[in-house]
């Protein structure tokens, strides 16, 4: 068994970008900016944005947040959304999800113009990625698609079942992995990269454990500790665990003693330690997805700094 080490291949990637950025720097260009809208003070999405701001610092990426309260209306934070679309000093922007539950999060998303939309969620850029047209792909399903490729895993051919059909990870992440392939990453040829054949599951499929069985390759984004066991996997198979779920633990994990909120550990969808065993390839959690996910969105950014700026 091998762990796809999504923490190293960040890295690495970020190795890369920054020297990218670099040579921008020195070749007299403004570097590429990215935006961030935080609306509210939801914990999670209060780190999700510091890890991300803090990603982009460390590549030379500009990072511009912009917080709102969660009293703003739909309105307002659509004005905001158009402000970001016209100003010319920012190459791309996300909008942190979840909203709060007075604004409509497909209207603000639907309005981002899709040149800047780094997270890869208009309907602009789902529609070009299903077409196979050069689209943004969705921060999530690009760093598993990179991480497949960095470690020359191949899925032309090969069966996918993907657990999941939501709009951020299940339903891009099976469009990609099925298209004819049109990109090339580093070190892996184009025609490894697509291809596949996917099978997408969700609660309402029947025999899960039979179709699981039949794959090549297992993606889990069900948000549910422990869904994939070992009898679900076929000896040698590939497990990609999406899931980030906290759950009790007696291990404590909590950064100070002044933290009163209860002792609780992240797991994925995935029974990691009887699963392993078993797969060839298999993601951890923390240190898997998870990475991939935030340098994607840095990779994005510069896309669309190159593509438009
Ligand atoms: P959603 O809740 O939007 O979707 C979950 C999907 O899983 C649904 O399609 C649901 O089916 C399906 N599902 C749930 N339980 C089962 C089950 N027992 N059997 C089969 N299918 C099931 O979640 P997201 O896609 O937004 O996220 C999924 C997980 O991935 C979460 O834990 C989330 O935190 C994590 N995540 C991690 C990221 C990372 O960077 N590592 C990024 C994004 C998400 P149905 O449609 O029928 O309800």
């Amino acid at each position: 068994m091998t762990l796809l080490d999504g923490k190293q291949i960040a890295a690495t990637i970020r190795a890369e970008l920054r020297e990218e950025i670099d040579a921008l720097r020195q070749a007299g260009h403004r570097v590429p900016c990215l935006a961030v809208v935080i609306v509210g003070e939801n914990p999670a999405s209060v780190t999700y944005v510091r890890n991300k701001m803090r990603a982009c610092e460390e590549v030379g990426i500009r990072v511009e947040r912009i917080a709102l309260p969660d009293t703003v209306s739909e309105e307002e934070l659509l004005a905001e959304v158009h402000r970001l679309n016209a100003d010319p000093a920012i190459d791309g922007f996300i909008v942190q999800l979840p909203l709060p539950a007075h604004i409509n999060e497909s209207t603000i998303l639907s309005a981002i113009d899709y040149r800047k939309d780094v997270d890869g969620l208009t309907p602009e850029n789902v529609g070009r990625t299903v077409q196979g047209q050069p689209s943004i792909v969705s921060a999530t399903p690009r760093g598993i698609r990179e991480l497949l490729a960095r470690y020359n895993i191949p899925t032309a051919g090969k069966h996918v079942v993907v657990i999941g059909r939501s709009n951020i990870v299940g339903k891009p992440v099976a469009m990609l992995l099925m298209q004819r392939p049109y990109l090339s990453l580093p070190g892996m040829s184009a025609a490894s990269l697509g291809d596949a054949t996917v099978t997408i599951c969700h609660s309402k499929t029947q025999d899960l454990a039979a179709i699981c069985r039949t794959a090549d390759i297992i993606i889990v984004a069900a948000g549910s500790p422990g869904l994939l066991t070992a009898d679900m996997v076929r000896p040698g198979a590939t497990i990609i665990d999406v899931g980030i779920n906290r759950v009790p633990t007696t291990n404590d994990q909590r950064l100070t003693t002044n933290d009163q909120r209860p002792a609780t550990k992240l797991v994925g969808d995935v029974d990691f330690e009887n699963v392993a065993p078993k797969a060839a390839y298999i993601t951890p959690v923390p240190g898997g997805v998870g990475p991939m996910t935030i340098v994607s969105l840095l990779q994005n950014t510069l896309q669309a700094y190159n593509e438009h700026s």
